[in-house]
């Protein structure tokens, strides 16, 4: 597996950058709040990258025009991991699917316009890479994904 130095919150800025026209296009706001405390991770940034492009483009389908996206990175000393939060106004994930969305080929999308592997590679990075991902409903509606990835010591 790569190991390389990670500056997530460097990874979330580049990452945004290829959803900007497509945000802008569809008037969806994106909020990020970066923790600047969260160390450089020992990690794969490539595929890191892919997760992140993967859980921001769900987000994006699922809140539509003039939806909001917020995206907090957050460190957790305690778990030596950092977090990245992607939280989204859409409708969220009902709850007879969410035991199901990390599944391959699982989509409620329509024929044509979801492939159904986005969240089960993203799945399958983060337990190659030692971290996890996981999905819940917000409070307030909508739905949340974290992601955790341990921070690893390059000498280690
Ligand atoms: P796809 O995007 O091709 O459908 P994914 O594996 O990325 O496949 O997602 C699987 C399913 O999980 C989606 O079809 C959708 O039902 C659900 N899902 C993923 N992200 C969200 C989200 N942010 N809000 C609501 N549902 C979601
Ligand atoms: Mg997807």
């Amino acid at each position: 597996p790569v190991r390389q130095p990670v500056d997530v919150n460097r990874l979330v800025e580049e990452t945004l950058q290829f959803l900007e026209n497509e945000a802008l296009h569809r008037n969806i706001r994106i909020h990020v709040e970066r923790d600047p405390s969260a160390p450089e991770v020992v990690s794969d940034g490539a595929q890191l990258q892919q997760v992140l492009l993967n859980i921001l483009n769900n987000a994006i389908d699922a809140v539509g025009r003039d939806g909001q996206v917020w995206v907090t990175t957050q460190f957790d000393p305690a778990a030596r991991e950092v977090r990245v939060q992607v939280a989204d106004s859409g409708p969220g994930i009902p709850s007879e699917i969410l035991g199901k969305i990390f599944d391959p080929f699982f989509t409620t999308k329509k024929l044509g316009s979801g492939t159904g592997l986005g969240l089960s590679i993203c799945h399958s990075i983060l337990t190659n890479l030692g971290g996890r991902i996981e999905a819940a409903n917000r409070a307030e509606g909508g739905a949340v994904f974290t992601v955790s990835v341990p921070v690893n010591d390059l000498r280690a």
